[in-house]
This record gives C-alpha cells, sequence and structure tokens, in this order.
C-alpha cells in the first residue's frame, strides 16, 4: 500500500531529523498505530506487536510513544478516555468520538475546513489549525 510506505518513508524521515534512531522496535511500533485507525492506546499496540517481539515491555511502549509525541511525529488524541490515544496522521483532521464505546473515527469534510474563525480567536494571535469533535453515540452502541 503505497499510503503506508509513503508515512513510513515520512517517519524514518522525522526520526534523522530529530536525530531518533530507527531501531526495528520503534518502527514496528509506529506501523503498528498506522495500521490500526481506531486511535489505539499503549496497550492495543503492546498486544499487536508482541507476537513479532517477545521481549518487548509494556513500558518500552509507552516510553517510544511518548517520545514520538514530544518529537511531533505522532499527536495525542485527548478527551473522553482513561488512557492515552494515539494518533499518527498529523495533517489537520477532525474527529468523530463514541462516549460509550470510545472510539475514535476520523473525518475530513470541506465543511469542517472552511468554518469561520471567531474573530475572539484570531485577534493578535496565530491559528495553526483546529480539531472539531464530534460526540456521538455510535450506532453499532445505540442498538445494543
Ligand atoms: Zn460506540
Ligand atoms: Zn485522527
Amino acid at each position: 500500500m503505497i499510503a503506508t510506505e509513503s508515512k513510513i518513508d515520512e517517519f524514518i524521515q522525522k526520526c534523522k531529523t530529530n536525530a531518533l534512531s530507527v531501531t526495528p522496535q520503534r518502527l514496528a511500533i509506529y506501523k503498528a498505530l498506522i495500521a490500526d485507525k481506531s486511535h489505539p492506546n499503549p496497550e492495543t499496540i503492546y498486544n499487536n506487536i508482541k507476537p513479532d517481539f517477545p521481549t518487548i515491555s509494556l513500558a518500552t511502549v509507552y516510553k517510544t510513544l511518548e517520545t514520538f509525541e514530544k518529537h511531533g511525529i505522532i499527536s495525542v488524541v485527548t478527551p473522553l478516555h482513561e488512557t492515552v490515544r494515539y494518533d499518527a496522521e498529523m495533517k489537520q483532521h477532525h474527529h468523530i468520538v463514541c462516549v460509550k464505546c470510545k472510539k475514535v473515527m476520523d473525518i475530513n469534510d470541506p465543511v469542517l475546513e472552511n468554518i469561520k474563525i471567531p474573530e475572539k480567536v484570531k485577534r493578535g494571535n496565530q491559528v495553526l489549525d483546529y480539531t472539531i469533535q464530534f460526540n456521538i453515540v455510535c450506532s453499532e452502541c445505540r442498538n445494543k
């Protein structure tokens, strides 16, 4: 898949820029994150790579994700979760979050890209980007 490959190239590039060595473990953690569209938490990533890296510890996965985040390689999806959830998509995009099952889905829609930014936000400030979050009860949870 080309999209995945270019994300990995980007990852390797960013590691170089930040003087982080691209170890097989780091690469596996990043790959597990981009493969999982649900914005996984460290435990999920850990469970996904454990078969290939039986000696890796959960603490290492936590630390590695924190390191990536600190260097702007990935970001944290903030609210509603007891455990931290990560996102490999660094371009501006928005989220739909189910308040029941806590699943996080990406949404991109022209309507959300062209919102009128309130004067209060703009006044004296430089607006870099913004994230809109829709809190929902998803259809699966509604049908339970
Ligand atoms: Zn749900
Ligand atoms: Zn996202």
